[in-house]
């Protein structure tokens, strides 16, 4: 007979409290076995009779990630000290009228979405409470929202395709959803202007809205700085395609084209077929992003988490970055072009470098062990800019690298990230050809 049956023989033959006793004898050991205390307190006093536990920050470091920060620790995107100054059309362009947009990738749900633009969780139930067609989305549908001050979502709309799009609005405390179907008719509209005191009171006066203007300035922002370089007596010209029905404007519309003439210089725009702006030569006015900041892909040790929550106060904690657990004296790279706007110590950051990419992108490295640029720089996308280090409140050697988009901390490790395609050779004649008939009707204007 084998050795298993007979101790289950045994067994059988013991009476009723016997095996019960034998059980749980079994269950016991097994506890102490697999039971291991994962954190133990220093102070812990038994007065009462509570347990009251103590925790220094030197308590709080164990419960954080390892190769990051201490939980607490928070880099709040527009903490001065971590930011660019505002300039001119900055100052101008109210937080609300900022355009927030996504194309929908597949796979892509929308928790996801709002996880990678650390958009509230709650604003998504509340959003869904109302109607549940957010839920399902078609791969490639264009999601557009605007925040409010607080970071609260006061409008989302969802292109669902050419014609339709679905809206949920934030007003008296609640969301209402409505469906609009484009049935009017698209004509183009002509705004002209002349910069008077400054560029954002000029295009306001010329009828563009405070969103319009924004994507103006953002389009533009590698051809031309509308906060620095415009001057007193440049001309403007845009085309707006508005939709009418019976006539009647029903919405402020689309900018189609541009043309700015700052001095000698004419500067274009046109909006393609494809959703995307151009030069007259079909170039892309976007610069491309680099997705990481080191040449060697490191284990991330803490990921971008919008809504983590402290252990121990169980506050929301949000974690505005990501961190890769590279050994001190690793090179940093510049993921994009721009200008060097911060490169100091601070105590939590430690040594730290902020570059402003154009009017969208801001990104942060934190903690170095060497700054090898200085403040007001420009930089290449690739450019070597730091050493990285374990300095500032830090849990062990580690890149905090962060990704701010139209001021807001986003997950750089997901968010679409800018691409410099020129149009599609097939399309790039007849794109010249309309270009410069756009262009020309646009120069009659100003
Ligand atoms: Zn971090």
């Amino acid at each position: 007979m084998k050795y298993k049956d007979v101790v289950v023989k045994r067994i059988n033959t013991l009476s009723k409290s016997h095996k019960f006793a034998l059980v749980s004898l079994s269950l016991f050991t097994c506890v102490i076995l697999i039971w291991e205390p994962t954190h133990s307190f220093d102070a812990v006093s038994t007065t009462d009779s509570r347990n009251e536990i103590k925790l220094s920050s030197d308590n709080l470091q164990t419960l954080a990630d390892q190769n990051s920060e201490p939980v607490e620790t928070i880099f709040e995107p527009d903490d001065p000290d971590f930011n660019a100054p505002k300039d001119e059309l900055d100052k101008h362009i109210d937080v609300q009228d900022i355009r927030h947009s996504h194309t929908v990738a597949s796979g892509e749900t929308l928790g996801e979405i709002f996880n990678q633009y650390a958009l509230p969780m709650s604003d998504m139930y509340a959003l869904l409470g109302v109607n549940k067609s957010a839920a399902n989305m078609r791969v490639g549908a264009d999601l557009e929202w605007q925040q409010n001050e607080a970071g609260k979502l006061i409008e989302l709309k969802i292109h669902r395709n050419i014609k339709d799009t679905d809206i949920y609005t934030w007003s008296d405390d609640r969301y209402t959803f409505t469906q609009q179907e484009e049935k009017g008719e698209i004509k183009p509209v002509f705004l002209t202007g002349r910069v008077t005191s400054n560029f954002y009171n000029s295009a306001r006066s010329a009828g563009l809205t405070p969103g319009q203007i924004q994507t103006l300035a953002k389009q533009l922002q590698w051809k031309f700085d509308f906060g620095k370089e415009a001057r007193k007596g440049d001309k403007f010209a845009v085309e707006i395609d508005k939709e009418f029905i019976d006539g009647k404007a029903i919405s402020s519309g689309e900018v189609k084209a541009v043309l700015y003439k700052n001095g000698n210089r004419d500067i274009t725009l046109l909006k393609h077929t494809d959703g995307h702006y151009y030069d007259m030569q079909g170039r892309s006015l976007n610069r491309a992003f680099d997705r990481y900041p080191t040449h060697k892909r490191f284990r991330i040790s803490s990921s971008f988490n919008p809504y983590r929550k402290h252990p121990v106060t169980g506050r929301t904690s949000p974690h505005n970055g990501t961190d890769f657990a590279a050994p001190v004296g690793t090179s940093v790279y510049a993921t994009g072009d721009g200008v060097v706007v911060r490169a100091l110590h601070h105590p939590l950051a430690g040594n730290y470098v902020v570059i402003k990419h154009g009017r969208e992108y801001v990104t942060r490295y934190l903690h170095l062990s060497k700054i090898l640029v200085k403040k007001g720089q420009k930089i290449s996308m690739g450019d070597k800019i730091a050493l990285s280090g374990n300095t500032g409140r830090s849990t062990g050697p580690h890149l905090h690298y962060e990704l701010i988009k139209n001021g807001r901390a986003v997950n750089a490790m997901k968010v679409p990230l800018p691409q410099a395609s020129p149009i599609k050779t097939s399309e790039r004649s007849h794109f010249k050809q309309q270009a410069k008939l756009t262009i020309d009707a646009l120069r009659e204007q100003v």
